[in-house]
């Protein structure tokens, strides 16, 4: 099981403050441009935001931290769902926690193997992709079209593995049940049946198509709605656009994990924009005007007053993130840029500046 609060340093008590802070540093230091071809950069990048998805929505964050303690009721109402799927990796617990793969945390709860009787319907695999998109996207929201390897029933048999007017025959190992049971320790768990892979009877000649397996594998586009104000490590979920189900059941989801390629300039903080500005410390101090390229296209002009201080943030209302009617502001947040060399001259003026300035 994963350790979220490990992940992002942070104790169990953290604040949902301490928590973003944690991910903001975290996500900044293992970004993929800051570490290009580093496999475990990207590894750690991912869990970084993995653990910020969890820990930031309080009823994510109540459910794992009740897993976590071992206290999750086996079984227990609805809210409880336990159903694996095909290959006892995926469990439809993703309902609760939104687009993170959460099947190995219940894997080490329960040690896997946890199977219902074959044939009732269920839900297909979820499948989950990644996906890069420019800043100007994450802000604007965009489509974005990838091709995802899909596991689609087999056209040619229906999904039945026997090639079309052939015989089938009972399965000798399961005697039809599509699963056996075995012994687990302590418990006799039933397991999918390696023969017939569950569906109770082989055929005399494999579908030709399939091989007898009953599913092809295929690509499908998709296009991916990004909404505005996407932030970096975001999951989306796309429904129903996973694996189809089984027996009938329904398709599974996608889950699309968003990698942002961002500059130094801009960032995105709830609804509002953020763009860093370094200027002339002569310039805050006269006040002046700097020209922002905004990521609608557009450059805007901002005026700096005079006596602007490092660290200042200069507010312009409705520049941010639009979400529906909603549109956030534009916050500008103000560096100093100090020459690093300067001549007798300037020093001249500086020094007689230095002068003045004592007394304030
Ligand atoms: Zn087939
Ligand atoms: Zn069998």
């Amino acid at each position: 099981m994963k350790d979220y609060y490990q992940i992002l340093g942070v104790t169990e008590k953290a604040s949902a403050d301490e928590i973003k802070k944690a991910y903001r540093r975290l996500a900044k230091k293992y970004h993929p441009d800051k570490n290009p071809n580093d496999k475990s950069a990207e590894e750690r990048f991912k869990q970084v935001g993995e653990a910020y998805e969890v820990l930031t929505d309080p009823k994510k964050r109540e459910q794992y931290d009740l897993m976590r303690k071992g206290g999750i009721p086996f079984g227990a109402g609805r809210d409880y769902r336990w159903q694996q799927t095909r290959g006892g990796q995926k469990s439809d617990f993703g309902d609760l926690f939104g687009g993170i793969n959460i099947g190995d945390i219940f894997s080490d709860l329960f040690g896997g193997g946890v199977h219902r009787s074959r044939k009732t319907p269920q839900k297909g695999n979820d499948l989950q992709t990644t996906v890069d998109i420019p800043f100007n996207t994450s802000f604007k929201g965009g489509q974005k079209s990838i091709v995802v390897p899909i596991q689609e029933t087999c056209p040619r048999c229906g999904g039945t593995g026997a090639e079309p007017g052939t015989k089938t025959n009972k399965c000798p190992t399961c005697g039809g049940r599509g699963f056996i049971n075995i012994q687990q320790g302590m418990y006799a768990v039933q397991k999918v049946c390696p023969t017939c892979l569950g569906k109770g009877s082989i055929s005399e000649r494999k579908c030709s198509a399939c091989g007898g397996t009953g599913t092809i594998q295929t690509q499908r586009k998709v296009n991916v709605r990004i909404p505005p104000g996407t932030v970096n490590g975001q999951t989306l979920r796309l429904r129903s656009l996973g694996s189809p189900g089984f027996f009938g059941g329904p398709p599974g989801d996608l889950y699309v994990t968003v990698y942002v390629k961002s500059g130094r300039t801009f960032e995105i903080e709830g609804d509002n924009l953020i763009a860093h500005i370094t200027i002339p410390f002569t310039k805050a101090l006269l006040g002046s005007k700097v020209k922002i390229h905004h990521p609608i296209g557009k450059t805007i002009t901002v005026k700096i007053p005079p006596g602007t201080k490092p660290g200042a943030k200069l507010r312009i209302s409705g520049m941010g993130v639009a979400r529906g009617s909603h549109v956030g502001d534009l916050i500008v947040e103000i560096s100093y840029k100090i020459p690093e060399k300067i001549s007798p001259e300037q020093e001249e003026i500086l020094k007689k500046l230095d002068k003045e300035m004592a007394g304030i």
